[in-house]
């Protein structure tokens, strides 16, 4: 025993303090090192025993890791106050002596394996996991790279993990972890195998070329066959100041673009351009980010043969991170090097970048060609990465690149009434407060006390999360949900949700007010102050921004447009900004969207599982009949004439559909209730309940054989696969323990991700025959602007229906076919319903449809006044409140 650890057993005896040693033989070769021991060691005297050591346990087992090749022990060697390390030196017992005694410990039995769980292991093992700005290591960062300790002089490696504790609450990262001890076990049995390390990748990275060596490696490029991994580097995130090459995962170049003579930069240009224009790129994140860049300086995009990391790992898989540092922990034995691209300065050279810029290829290289093998097991999924997800990502590059045309006199409209509302909100609040200033912003916040000649203090901001919170809870009194917050901690929240269901919980206006302040702030910041430019509204799609595979939008790569898809839909400034959409010159919208369409796919599954196709035919009969389902609902439930229930505009209506989309999707009354205070309807969560049941006692398919069969899917097999082919594993799952959040996401899995699917394949296919008619991906809808003329208007409906004549077949064979609708005019917000052109009588309803906007079409496009905001929000919500008592009532 060393005298360190002689001295730290002798000062826990004195002061009472149980010495928690070793779990298993310190002569084994992998030693786990956790933290300190917790209640169930400090009892037991041997570490790693209480629930996260049997967790940790299941997980070795699950990397087939025996556990007689390991032992466990902690840097710090007795139980701290409340388990709370930060007061350690509360025992008595000081870091510095805990710490000298670990390194005795481990230089006594020389581990060949070192496993840090957790940051405090890895922090103490490895200084240069230490991040220079907030002087922690992050081992979300670390786990899974092979390193080495500084102070550790023998043939070693040191391979972090997450610590099992923090496995127990975020179970989602189980995988994760699990995977890394498998790691541990390859890089072990190597060991075994040939009595030494397995060395870490060598890789020749040419980050500061001569001219000679440029040519030479771009020119091997060009004479590859495979494909070549292509990397850019910005300056301060405006200018591509490096390309970085690699044809092999052993050798990667990076090549300046401003930095050498003109006549050699020439050659250089030509050569990169060559290869982007002829060879297969392979890019992490191509398509949305390096691709757009490239073309943006004059080169060709690399676009028509590209392949995209980010891309291929979304299809394997969905619910993991896919940016590069993940991907290249997965894939290759390459160290976090992440941090590497970091802190660099054009005066001091640009070798570090350039090197970081070679790894990025090389890396991506590797991962790919990996990736390859893992599709080769998986027949449906390389062919949903090859034949649809790629060229999908490839068409909303172009799609991208088209924008949609707005009409500024309409934005400049919508902006003074936005702004003028949300002074008026600020009046009502103030109003309700006693007369206290109100402000929606820290900028108004700031005129409005230069104006007032207060302090600025005084004026409460409704932008402002401790404000509010203050006031809400303080003066209102109002009861707050909690949310978890970045931190894992849980607070009470002033988000949406939290003030919906405190809105619908007390019908307090002032919640109305500041709900209506962050709808009206949001529109204004996201929308209509985006970068418009030559007033077209961009927005860049990704397929790879949601786990159910429908497209994310944001801003472009140039900071133009928005999230394209979100906008603001249903409510008063929805239609509003829709207004300021306009068809270009000589060009009409034609418009579709998949009717009912996730309710073909929950009515699927039911009739393929059970062969139960009722819910089917009334969808086929509605369509016969043009009676939605969401009216038959509405009359069963509320026990009202079809004829009544069957008005888009009937309270009933709406809540037929809401109701059946709750139900469908398990949502339980108090979620629904906030959704529908999100909405303007405020109704208590007994009456959704209410509702709910009586949804549940007219369709019991729902939950007896759709919700059942997601179940089963999801704990016999932990994946759920779509009819297209897309695949989820859930790995928040447990196998004991409540699912049942899981469960109600696997319920809405299957018919998001279909219709997404069934929209994007669609997209895909219009803009393959037409290129450039396809402006907006809706997610069960698509936008396409054509030219006005009405034989193209029918011949684009008819490329539509051929778009989406599909067939979903279920695992039993059952098969649907999703109908759409259509639309046609000058503006997004005028857009009215045709008939299908192969209809009977379609083509004349076309035509007259046709002809009926010709006539207004002027005054659509020119922009007729438009009811001022304010007015239509209150005639709307008046409304509203008397139609939710009425159900009340009836109910
Ligand atoms: N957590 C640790 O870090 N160590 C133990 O021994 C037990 C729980």
């Amino acid at each position: 025993m060393g005298p360190h650890t002689l001295e730290l057993k002798q000062l826990c005896s004195k002061l009472g303090r149980k010495y928690v040693g070793f779990r298993g033989d310190p002569h084994a070769p992998i030693w786990f090192i956790g933290e300190a021991p917790g209640a169930d060691e400090d009892q037991a005297g041997v570490p790693f025993v209480g629930s996260s050591g049997r967790e940790l346990d299941r997980m070795l087992n699950d990397a087939s890791i025996d556990s007689r090749l390991c032992c466990f022990t902690n840097p710090y060697k007795v139980r701290p106050p409340d388990n709370d390390l930060e007061r350690f030196e509360e025992t008595g017992i000081s870091y510095a002596l805990s710490r000298e005694q670990f390194f005795e410990e481990l230089r006594e039995y020389r581990p060949s394996f070192i496993c840090p769980l957790g940051a405090t292991a890895l922090e103490l093992l490895c200084k240069s996991t230490i991040d220079s700005k907030d002087k922690t290591s992050k081992i979300s960062k670390w786990r899974g790279s092979i390193l080495t300790s500084e102070e550790l002089l023998w043939p070693h490696i040191v391979l972090g993990n997450f610590h099992p504790a923090y496995i127990l609450r975020e179970w989602s990262d189980r995988a994760v972890s699990v995977f890394v001890f498998q790691r541990l076990k390859e890089e072990f049995d190597f060991w075994l195998k040939n009595s030494r390390h397995q060395p870490l990748p060598d890789r020749q990275l040419i980050a500061d070329p001569s001219q000679g060596e440029i040519e030479d490696y771009l020119t091997e490029c060009l004479n590859h066959d495979g494909p070549i991994s292509t990397d850019i580097e910005l300056l301060a995130r405006r200018v591509p100041i490096c390309i970085s090459f690699s044809f092999n995962r052993s050798s990667a170049i990076s090549v300046s673009l401003f930095d050498g003579q003109v006549a050699n930069l020439r050659r250089t240009w030509r050569l990169i351009d060559a290869i982007l224009a002829r060879k297969r790129i392979l890019g992490q994140n191509w398509t949305t980010f390096d691709a757009n860049w490239v073309e943006a300086l004059g080169f060709h995009s690399g676009i028509p043969l590209c392949d995209d990391t980010l891309v291929l790992h979304h299809v394997l898989h969905p619910e993991m991170s896919h940016k590069l540092d993940f991907i290249g922990m997965q894939y290759t034995r390459q160290p976090y090097w992440k941090d590497e691209g970091k802190g660099w300065n054009l005066r001091e050279g640009m070798s570090k970048l350039k090197r970081y810029n070679c790894l990025d290829s090389a890396v991506t290289l590797e991962a790919f060609e990996e990736m390859q093998h893992e599709l080769d097991d998986n027949p449906i999924l390389r062919s949903f990465y090859k034949d649809y997800a790629m060229p999908l990502a490839k068409a909303f590059y172009y799609i991208d690149k088209r924008g949609i045309e707005t009409d500024p006199q309409r934005l400049g409209e919508l902006r003074t009434d936005v702004v003028r509302e949300l002074g008026e909100r600020c009046v009502s609040i103030s109003k309700e407060l006693g007369g206290r200033a109100v402000a929606y912003s820290a900028e108004m916040a700031d005129k409005l006390a230069g104006q007032l000649k207060i302090d600025s203090k005084g004026i409460l901001n409704i932008n402002s999360v401790p404000q509010l919170k203050d006031v809400l809870k303080n003066e209102l009194k109002i009861k707050l949900k909690t949310a978890k917050n970045a931190k894992g901690e849980y607070r009470e929240s002033t988000g949406e949700d939290s003030l919906n269901e405190a809105f619908a919980a007390t019908g307090n206006q002032v919640l109305k007010h500041i709900l209506r302040v962050r709808e009206l702030n949001k529109i204004l910041g996201t929308y209509i102050d985006a970068r418009y430019g030559d007033n077209v509204f961009y927005s860049c799609y990704s397929v790879t921004g949601t786990v159910t595979g429908r497209r994310a939008s944001r801003k472009n790569f140039l900071g133009f447009g928005s999230n394209g898809q979100n906008q603001p839909k249903h409510s008063d400034l929805g239609e509003r900004f829709h207004g300021i959409f306009v068809a270009r010159r000589g060009k009409i919208y034609v418009y579709c969207d998949q009717a009912s369409a996730e309710e073909w796919i929950v009515q699927g599954i039911i009739a393929d599982v059970s062969g139960d196709t009722k819910g089917i035919r009334e969808l086929e009969e509605s369509m016969r009949s043009g009676i939605s389902r969401h009216a038959v609902l509405a009359s069963q439930i509320f026990g009202l004439p079809i004829e009544k229930t069957n008005n888009k505009e009937c309270l009933e209506y709406y809540m037929g559909k809401k109701v059946r989309h709750a139900g469908n999707y398990g949502m339980q009354p108090d979620k629904m209730a906030t959704e529908m205070a999100k909405e303007g309807f405020p109704v208590a969560k007994e009456f959704c309940a209410a509702v709910l049941d009586k949804f549940h006692q007219t369709e019991p398919a729902v939950r007896k054989v759709f919700h059942k069969y997601v179940e089963h899917e999801l704990c016999t097999k932990r994946m759920l696969r779509t009819p297209l082919g897309r695949e989820r594993v859930f790995y928040s799952l447990r196998p004991y323990g409540d699912n049942n959040k899981i469960f109600r996401e696997g319920y809405a899995y299957i018919p998001q991700s279909s219709i997404g699917d069934n929209n994007g394949l669609a997209i895909l296919y219009c803009q393959n025959v037409k290129p450039g008619c396809v402006l907006m991906d809706g997610h069960d809808s698509m936008l396409t602007e054509v030219d006005d003329d009405v034989g193209v208007v029918i011949d684009q409906m008819r490329l539509m229906l051929q778009a989406y004549d599909r067939t979903m077949r279920f695992p039993n064979g059952f098969e649907v076919k999703i109908p759409i609708d259509f639309k046609i005019g000058y503006t997004m917000k005028d857009l009215k319903k045709c008939l299908d052109p192969s209809k009977e009588t379609g083509l004349q309803n076309i035509s007259e449809i046709y002809s009926r906007l010709q006539k207004v079409r002027q005054s659509i496009i020119s922009g007729a006044p438009s009811q001022p905001l304010a007015r239509q929000s209150s005639e709307m919500s008046g409304s509203i409140e008397e139609s939710s008592s009425s159900i009340q009532t009836s109910i």
